[in-house]
């Protein structure tokens, strides 16, 4: 059972509660484009989506950096239908972009653990880029057991699980414009 309600949605009978609203994401994300817009004034950066995950923020992002800038994606094995990680990855679609000297700026909608932007970071990193910078719209601070330098972090949040603005359960929610959190069973 699942439905949608304003401030509460019900998703695979879970019940969650609103996170983030539209508005905090949307000036978030332009305070967040403004900086890369900044740090890459002059360049021609490509962003590397992480999919399914980041599609919503990325595009969101991408709009909010007001120089001229590239996109491919990349994407991992996924969570699945569960909520906890199966603590693999496994590269589902490469790039197909030539990183060597580029700017790379690797967008991921959340990081948990830091396995998924760990394997992303050295397997980018090989590709001889002139820089790289990670990016992530959310990160569960205390679960991250896998440590790497964030560049840009949208909020830190709780270590609960979360869906919405292209965050999935069970391939439900992505297209929720708010971030929603699980409520204390
Ligand atoms: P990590 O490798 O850092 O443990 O997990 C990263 C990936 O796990 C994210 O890209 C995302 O696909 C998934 N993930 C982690 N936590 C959550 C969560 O709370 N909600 C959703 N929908 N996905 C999550």
């Amino acid at each position: 059972m699942s439905h949608y309600k304003p401030d509460h949605i019900i998703s695979n009978g879970e019940r969650f509660r609103v996170w983030l609203t539209e508005e905090e994401i949307r000036e978030r994300t332009a305070e967040i484009g403004r900086e890369l817009g900044r740090q890459f004034e002059g360049r021609r950066p490509i962003f590397i989506g992480v999919l399914n995950g980041a599609f919503i923020f990325l595009s969101d992002l991408m709009r909010h950096t007001p120089i001229p800038c590239e996109v491919d994606f990349i994407k991992l094995s996924s969570y699945g239908d569960e909520k906890v990680s199966s603590g693999q990855v496994t590269e589902l679609k490469e790039i197909h972009a030539d990183l060597a000297g580029r700017d790379v700026i690797l967008v991921e909608d959340i990081v948990d653990t830091g396995l998924s932007i760990s394997f992303l970071a050295d397997k980018l990193s090989a590709m001889n880029p002139e820089s790289l910078t990670l990016v992530t719209l959310l990160h569960k601070v205390s679960a991250t057991t896998h440590p790497v330098t964030l560049d840009h972090v949208g909020f830190e949040i709780p270590d609960r699980f979360v869906l919405g603005y292209g965050l999935d359960y069970s391939q439900e929610g992505r297209n929720l414009a708010q971030i929603y959190i699980q409520e204390d069973a």
